[in-house]
């Protein structure tokens, strides 16, 4: 998982800040979804998303936040500390 590339990348235009992004694949894992439940909340605008030039996509963290905030069956808790790491950021 290349997101080095994304250095100095990091403003989400839906958030209008900086954000942490991370690959769709760790998302879904901390969502505990597939990453076509992702790609889906994606294209509804539920999550926000961009590409790196590898063609990696990437989520807002906040985004990812939101969207585990409206959903009553994720009770996995989040550590940012956590997914700084498995993100190797
Ligand atoms: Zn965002």
């Amino acid at each position: 998982m290349d997101v080095m590339d994304t250095q100095g990348e990091t403003f989400c235009s839906n958030c209008g800040e900086e954000k942490i992004w991370l690959s769709s694949e760790i998302a879904a894992m901390f969502l505990e979804l597939s990453e076509l439940q992702i790609e889906r909340l994606i294209e509804s605008g539920e999550m926000h998303a961009r590409r790196t030039h590898g063609g990696t996509c990437l989520v807002c963290l906040d985004s990812l936040y939101k969207t585990r905030q409206r959903s009553e069956e994720m009770v996995f808790e989040i550590d940012p500390g956590d997914l700084a790491e498995v993100a190797g950021l």
